[in-house]
């Protein structure tokens, strides 16, 4: 099945899928209308703050969970009736349960063999499947070992071994590196985009981190609400946040209030407090004269002594040592306060509280946004 507007091939072809716990009527919506698609091959991040639905969109595509309205598609076919065994689809979870009394080894074939994917493998074609999927987690010296003899993202790469040695068309990925340190959760985002880059099965992964789902995917659905709020690259959805919700959970933010003053070619030109005119891609309904909220990253912005006639005139109202950059807040004329992030090349900052400065933006920073 071929995606109409990319040409790519879809993996996965969520339509209006609609959730709801318990009564039809009355119960707990946890998915209003979602439509997604995903590519072949993709890595795909659900992302989302807490209770907006993305566990349950996953566990609908497993077979845990059933639409109570839409569709489902993989590969073009609908999955309603296949029951969670009977799907190319397999699952990594936050807690890995392995079995204690099993060694390594013994763990991925038992998993292989209960598998109706594996049924059919013998035992030599077993052994092979269990030695690569050792090599491709790097844990082929840990075979004989028991699970308590690993730590816990030694665990967590068996855990993803045992579900990718079935050889499923679309892996699913709960918070898998939840459970890690910090240092531990890094390297591992390094190792998954690897392996699925290496085995081409298309990966959906969960989580409500950010800069997480930035570092690791190709694509990312933000989730709010049981509603999709943007799907894009990363760098779309940090660059061009959509709306407001997008801006402010991915990054930090500034909202700074404009009039849209003109729109030309599939821009939108917005005049902001002091006079400047910043162009934002033009979104579908904006009209002329509209009074819109653009999102521009602090990081995009920086400060001038000096006056110049093609920039904004800001007071220094605070400035923040951060180690790798310094944090700026300014007061514009309107009142609007912006912060900007400058990397601290000189090591003390530049400027003194109270002072005239004027503010630079970067070509491109604006992001106007639609609610
Ligand atoms: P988290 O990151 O906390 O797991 P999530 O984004 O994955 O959150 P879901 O677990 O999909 O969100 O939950 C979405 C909403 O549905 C929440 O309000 C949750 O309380 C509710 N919910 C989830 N599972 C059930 C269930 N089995 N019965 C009733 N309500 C449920």
């Amino acid at each position: 099945m071929t995606d109409t507007a990319t040409g790519r091939a879809t993996a996965i072809n969520i339509r209006s899928v609609r959730k709801v716990y318990g009564d039809p009527q009355s119960g707990l919506v946890a998915l209003k209308s979602v439509d997604l698609a995903i590519f072949d091959n993709e890595f795909f991040t659900l992302l989302g703050p807490s209770g907006c639905g993305k566990t349950t969109l996953l566990r609908m595509i497993a077979g845990f969970e059933f639409p109570t309205d839409g569709q489902i598609l993989l590969y073009g076919e609908d999955i309603a009736s296949r029951a969670p065994y009977d799907r190319p689809v397999n699952t990594v979870f936050q807690h890995y349960a392995l079995f204690p009394h099993m060694s390594i080894s013994e763990n991925l074939a038992f998993g292989l063999q209960s598998h109706p994917m594996g049924k059919r493998l013998s035992k030599a074609e077993i052994a092979t499947r269990v030695e690569e999927m050792l090599t491709l987690v790097q844990m082929q010296d840990f075979a004989r070992r028991k699970p308590a003899q690993l730590s816990g993202g030694q665990q967590q790469r068996i855990a993803l071994a045992r579900a990718l040695a079935p050889q499923p068309k679309v892996l699913l990925l709960d918070e898998p590196l939840s459970a890690l340190d910090l240092k531990l959760r890094q390297a591992m985002r390094e190792e998954l985009k690897s392996i699925q880059a290496k085995t081409g099965i298309t990966f959906i992964f969960v989580t409500h981190d950010q800069e997480e789902a930035l570092a690791m995917s190709d694509r990312i659905a933000v989730l709010a609400s049981g509603q999709v709020q943007q799907v894009g690259t990363p760098a779309e959805i940090y660059e061009k946040p959509l709306n407001r919700f997008v801006a402010d959970f991915i990054g930090e933010t500034n909202f700074l209030p404009a009039t849209v003053e003109h729109l030309q070619q599939g821009q939108a030109l917005c005049r902001i407090a002091g006079g400047q005119v910043l162009a934002s891609e033009a979104r579908e309904g904006i009209r002329q004269g509209e009074a819109v909220t653009l999102s521009i990253r602090p990081e995009r912005l920086s400060l001038l002594a000096s006056d110049s006639a093609d920039s904004t005139p800001c007071t220094l109202q605070g400035a923040s040592y951060l180690g790798t950059d310094w944090q700026y807040q300014v007061k514009l004329e309107d009142g609007s306060t912006l912060r900007i992030r400058t990397p601290n090349q000189a090591g003390l900052g530049q400027f003194a509280l109270g002072e005239r400065l004027s503010l630079q933006f970067t070509a491109g920073c604006a992001s106007l946004l639609l609610d």
